[in-house]
């Protein structure tokens, strides 16, 4: 038995089942990324999902009799989970989402909102009505096609059970948005997000520190804040540039169009970008394996400072500190600051340390230890 799945999902969405409502993505025009290209978008029929659905609920109830017949009692625990995964993905997939209480599931692929919102209403009935362990069901959206729904369809979807919307804002900065062709502007981003706030679904934006490059960094920190300050997301989740091969972006660097960041610059981005944000009640996640800081997490307002304080120990510390850490966090050492305090890990980091003799040769390191996260 087969589903048909996607290639991504956020990060939080690490234990959610995934359903492919849409194949691909409708605009795949963003100059940084290349998740999509050469694949070509289309919509998948109702029918089509419901039976992944229902594929995914006689594969559940298979893994059950799997734990009976071992012991187990229905339980799906870690040992059920490498059981099933003998029998291919789909079997692990599910395992492993119902492992982790099968409550949460993530409609794929780039944009699902662009399906007609009757048809998505009837997709997520059913998952509820087939799965009803479920509790959270969140996908992606791009902002132009939100704006283009009325709240009230928006509201259908919330009362079907859509309970979040994982949306790319990438930039606030208008300049920015064109320069990488994201296709949307600030003003959309802002009445997608009010939009989905009246229809009492979650948001969450994703923001890409260093997009705007040297040319525009303290643009776009501004500006995505001002965008920010006025759509109060649920959620805002840093993902840091990562400028990949074969992409726009990587054309622009290469022709000196577009400077990148370096690790300092980002973070300094970073700082101004969280000072700048007032008047909302945001929880800032860092769980995206490219960030350097994964501990800059907190509630806004009330860990403002530390945030700030997280970004200025790190701007605080001497040159070869921050080598060791940018290394050891890019080889996978480190996951957080507090990690340099581990002698052995900080050893063994010193160590690759010891073989690097110029800030270029530092800079090619990270760079091609962060391209294992591509
Ligand atoms: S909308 Fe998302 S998936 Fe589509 S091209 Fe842009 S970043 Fe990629």
């Amino acid at each position: 038995m087969l589903i048909e799945q996607g290639p991504i999902r956020p990060p939080s969405e690490a234990y959610s089942l995934l359903l492919r409502v849409t194949r691909n993505c409708p605009w795949n025009k963003c100059a940084f990324c290349i998740t999509y290209k050469n694949e070509q978008f289309s919509r998948r029929t109702v029918e089509e999902v419901q039976r992944d659905i229902d594929t995914v609920a006689k594969v559940a109830e298979q893994i059950r009799k799997i734990s009976w017949h071992i012991g187990l009692g229905g339980e799906v625990n870690g040992q059920v989970v490498n059981e099933a995964a003998r029998y291919g993905h789909l079997p692990y997939h599910v395992a492993h989402w119902l492992y982790s209480g099968a409550r949460n599931v993530f409609l794929q692929d780039a944009n699902s909102l662009i399906m007609k919102t009757s048809d998505l209403v009837k997709i997520i009935q059913y998952l509820r009505t087939t799965l009803p362990s479920v509790a959270r069901v969140t996908t992606y959206a791009r902002a132009n096609t939100v704006t283009r729904k009325s709240t009230d369809e928006l509201r259908e979807l919330h009362e079907a059970g859509l309970d979040r919307i994982h949306m790319g804002m990438e930039s606030g900065s208008d300049t920015v948005l064109q320069i990488i062709q994201k296709g949307i502007t600030a003003n959309q981003l802002i009445e997608a997000a009010q939009k989905i706030k009246d229809a009492n679904i979650s948001l969450c934006w994703y923001i890409m520190p260093g997009l705007g490059g040297r040319e525009h960094t303290r643009k776009h920190a501004l500006e995505t804040a001002a965008v920010i300050n006025q759509g109060n997301p649920d959620y805002l989740r840093f993902r840091t540039l990562s400028v990949l091969k074969n992409t726009p972006l990587h054309d622009m660097m290469t022709s000196g169009a577009f400077t990148p960041l370096d690790e300092d610059e980002v973070v300094i981005e970073q700082r101004l970008l969280l000072e700048s944000l007032t008047g909302i009640t945001t929880t800032v996640v860092s769980d995206h394996m490219r960030n350097l800081l994964m501990e800059l997490e907190g509630t806004l307002p009330i860990e403002r400072d530390k945030l700030l304080n997280t970004i200025d120990r790190y701007l605080g510390m001497t040159p070869r500190e921050k080598a060791n850490f940018q290394l050891g966090r890019r080889a996978g050492v480190y996951s957080v600051l507090d990690d340099m305090k581990n002698p052995i890990k900080s050893s063994y980091v010193e160590k690759l340390l010891k073989n690097i003799h110029t800030p270029e040769q530092l800079k090619t390191a990270l760079t091609e230890l962060r391209s294992q996260y591509e």
